[in-house]
């Protein structure tokens, strides 16, 4: 399709992308990028092209996001302060090559499917990351509003503001985030007592898109599984391919819709049942009702504590002032 084949050429670069899409579909934004449109982009994974980088030691998506990301965790303090009154500690600085789940180390991995369609047996392979949700309900919940939905679409945790409360992980539909204990403002304010880490998630490459390159997992894709784009066009994108491989779409009404999209030829209720929900290894049940909108029990509980929530920002907005951190580009306030 002329739209597939300009987009496929497009991403050799990605201000052609933004514009090659745009020019094409109509959708888009002809002549800026993603970052000076502030417009919002999603990506789209494909199943029936990912075969899991079977012939590699790792997958090359999750190699260049390790690769990008190597240098985010700052040195874990030792010993970590024990957490009071819970004496969870989560240290994943010894496992750091553990490639089989999401970890604070590791913001994609890909799941194996074998799923049986029609009597015949398929395996399927699933990379599973942030979803980049339209109403991110880790977000909603953070007391310091440490993690936030850029216009983009992106959502992205500020690990100079995160006191690894893990209510974000909580909240979340997939259970995304994940816990580095022993690093973060949480040792300087008041170690032990309030905190206990900072939360790591895929943030989408933000400064990468900002400097108009492409998501590390999109670029190092050598199947081209992995696909961004304009909104419009990407839905656009997963709409058709569905439509050809008389397949499924995955992400667009879940959790009451995200910025990530899947296609598939094998049902997505068949691939979730080889998905237990493990800690670090997200289910892909379809029934995903919105989290943290106005019925859901969370949101109430959430309401109840504005005190909790009031304190924690101030406590945030004065280390924030103390550290003259600097500014955030394209939060929305
Ligand atoms: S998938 Fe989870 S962590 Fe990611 S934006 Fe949605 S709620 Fe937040
Ligand atoms: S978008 Fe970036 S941070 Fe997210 S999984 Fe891909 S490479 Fe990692
Ligand atoms: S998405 Fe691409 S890079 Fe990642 S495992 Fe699949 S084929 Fe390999």
């Amino acid at each position: 399709m002329k739209e597939e084949k300009e987009f496929e050429i497009s991403r050799r670069s990605f201000l052609k992308v933004t514009a090659g899409v745009a020019a094409v579909s109509g959708v888009g934004f002809p002549g800026k990028s993603f970052a000076e449109t502030g417009k919002q982009i999603s990506t789209l994974i494909d199943l029936s092209l990912c075969d899991g980088c079977t012939d590699r030691k790792v997958p090359a998506c999750v190699s260049a996001c390790k690769e990008i990301n190597k240098d985010k965790i700052p040195q874990v303090v030792d010993p970590i302060p024990e957490p009071w009154p819970r004496k969870t500690i989560e240290n994943w600085s010894e496992k750091r090559e553990a490639f089989h789940r999401l970890t604070p180390y590791n913001f994609i991995y890909i799941h194996k499917a074998e799923v049986n369609i029609a009597g015949q047996n398929k395996t399927v392979f699933v990379p599973r990351r942030c979803m980049h949700c339209d109403n991110p309900a880790c977000a909603t919940i953070c007391p310091f509003s440490a993690n936030y939905k850029n216009k983009n679409g992106a959502v992205v945790i500020d690990q100079n503001l995160c006191f690894g409360g893990a209510k974000c992980r909580d909240v979340c539909p997939w259970e995304i985030p994940q816990r580095q204990s022993g690093v973060g403002i949480y040792l300087k304010v008041l170690p032990g007592l309030m905190g206990n880490g900072v939360m790591y998630k895929c943030d989408l490459c933000v400064e990468r898109l900002a400097a108009d390159r492409l998501p590390g997992c999109v670029e190092a894709c050598p199947r081209e599984a992995l696909l961004i784009g304009s909104r419009k066009a990407i839905e656009k994108i997963a709409e058709s391919r569905a439509a050809a491989m008389n397949g499924y779409i995955y992400g667009k009404t879940q959790n009451g819709g995200t910025s990530n999209l899947y296609v598939s030829p094998v049902p997505f209720e068949e691939i979730n049942k080889t998905m237990s929900r493990k800690p670090g290894q997200p289910d892909m049940k379809t029934d995903v009702p919105r989290r943290m909108a106005g019925t859901d029990p969370l949101a109430k509980t959430v309401l109840a504590a504005p005190v909790l929530g009031l304190a924690a920002a101030g406590v945030a907005s004065a280390w924030s002032w103390l550290s003259n951190r600097k500014n955030k580009s394209g939060k929305e306030e």
